[in-house]
């Protein structure tokens, strides 16, 4: 048996497995299988070193343990180091463990799907934690003529964009492309109006993005995806940032193409909120 997981605290609202799982029958891999892995953080170093011995392939990583996950790999790719976490692990036959951060990629392989988005967009990240990290790197790679950040703890902002040679702005100003990468809008008590405020914009504000990316993904459409879309602006939800994470993942270690409508369909019909 070839093993698979997602190991996260908590972790049991997951789509990650149903979405692996889903793409393994597709392909008629009967002898993987893809798990949750609920592993507390003083855990996490002696269980991902037993994985290997246990017939682990490989596993995603997730809140809180990206950083943790880099920080114990043997090998590590640039752009987990660069980004300074890591979301996905590779187990070698000799017990080495090697990271790789495949947030970032992911996050480019989905702009493609926004039709008619400038080969050089400037961007605007909103938030300053693991996920801003890997956008902001993500946006710079690809050529992003230019990436700003914004976060309600300024100092955060600053950090980040001084290590990632982003630009930080004091508040939300235009760009061609907006990337909510905070976990504003998950709470679902909130208002439209409050869950923008959040984010230091308001309704008109959001029209002056015609590109609109939310890696927060729920049941129903985030506060700032519903006003993106109200002004007409083409729009990317947190499943298909999931998906394209996902889907690079799966590729690393099986070898084959990710099946990626069936990976769609997989995390779409679990609609009961949860996390990667
Ligand atoms: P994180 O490291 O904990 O960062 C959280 C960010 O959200 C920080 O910038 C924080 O600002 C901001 N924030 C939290 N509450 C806020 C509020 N009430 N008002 C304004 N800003 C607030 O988290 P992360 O790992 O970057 O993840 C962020 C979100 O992206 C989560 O919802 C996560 O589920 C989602 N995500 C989705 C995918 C996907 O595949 N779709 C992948 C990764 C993450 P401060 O610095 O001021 O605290």
């Amino acid at each position: 048996m070839h093993r698979l997981g997602v190991i996260g605290w908590p972790v049991a609202h997951s789509r990650s497995p149903a979405m692996h799982n889903a793409a393994l029958a597709a392909l008629g891999m009967e002898d993987w299988r893809y798990q949750a892995l609920p592993v507390p953080e003083e855990l996490f170093d002696e269980t991902v070193r037993a994985l290997g011995r246990a017939g682990f392939v490989g596993a995603n990583v997730t809140i809180p343990h990206k950083r943790a996950a880099l920080a114990l790999a043997e090998r590590s790719s640039a752009a987990a180091q660069a980004i300074g976490a890591a979301n996905t692990l590779s187990f070698a036959s000799d017990g080495t463990v090697v990271a790789e951060n495949t947030d970032a990629p992911g996050l480019i392989a989905a702009l493609e799907q926004l039709d008619g988005l400038p080969a050089r967009p400037s961007a605007l990240v909103l938030g300053a934690g693991g996920s801003a990290r890997a956008a902001v790197w993500a946006l710079r790679e690809a050529g992003a003529r230019e990436v700003s950040v914004w976060n309600r703890t300024p100092e955060r902002a600053e950090r980040l964009a001084r290590e990632l040679g982003a630009r930080m702005v004091s508040k939300p100003g235009s760009a061609d492309l907006l990337v909510n990468c905070t976990s504003v809008g998950l709470e679902r008590s909130a208002s439209e109006p409050e869950g923008l405020n959040l984010l230091g914009l308001t309704f008109d504000q959001v029209g002056e993005y015609s590109y609109v990316v939310d890696l927060v993904y729920r049941t129903g459409a985030t506060p700032l995806l519903a006003a993106a879309r109200e002004h007409g602006a083409r729009t990317l939800d947190g499943l298909e940032i999931l998906v394209a994470q996902g889907a690079l993942s799966f590729e690393l270690w099986t070898g084959r193409e990710a099946p990626l409508q069936v990976m769609r369909r997989a995390v779409r019909a679990r609609m009961d909120g949860g996390s990667v």
